[in-house]
């Protein structure tokens, strides 16, 4: 077995819509970045990309690439899960964190966590969504932005 990490920020703008885990959140501001910058998506994109020791979200999606411009993450969780499978490995479980002051994330968490499942072809009790705020804590916690964290386990497909 193996295990990897991934973390991610990104800031809160207005004219973004806000997507986190896939699921399109009501607020009146969204996540800037060259994706949809689904903060959630990109933390477990890279925490799979760390247990299989293949890098990261960037080398394998560069921001500088007008493909992928407004690309669902989703897509890129896809892409991913597709990497895991053609290495031999299988993905066993994922952990997540979304660190959010606003907007509340616990009504969408289950959303969040069947369409990340979907995505990555596991059941959802192999995949596990929280939300925390920053409890008012720097610029988190001034809502200057959402970070996530994921942590993901891996093991060699039986055959
Ligand atoms: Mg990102």
């Amino acid at each position: 077995m193996r295990i990897g990490i991934g973390y991610d920020i990104h800031p809160l703008v207005t004219g973004r819509l806000l997507v986190i885990g896939g699921v399109t959140i009501p607020f009146d501001r969204g996540l800037a970045g060259h994706s949809d910058a689904d903060v959630l998506s990109h933390a477990i994109a890279d925490a799979i990309l760390g247990a299989l020791g293949q890098g990261d979200l960037g080398h394998h999606f560069p921001d500088t690439d007008p493909r992928y411009r407004g690309i669902s993450s989703l897509r890129i969780l896809e892409h991913i899960a597709a990497l895991a499978e053609r290495a031999g490995e299988e993905l066993v479980n994922i952990d997540t964190v979304v660190i959010a002051e606003a907007p509340r994330l616990s009504p969408h968490l289950a959303a969040m966590r069947t369409a990340l499942a979907k995505v990555l072809g596991l059941a959802d009790d192999r995949i596990n969504v929280k939300a925390k705020t920053h409890e008012g804590v720097g610029a988190l916690g001034r809502g200057e932005g959402i970070a996530a964290q994921a942590i993901c386990l891996i093991q060699r497909r039986s055959r």
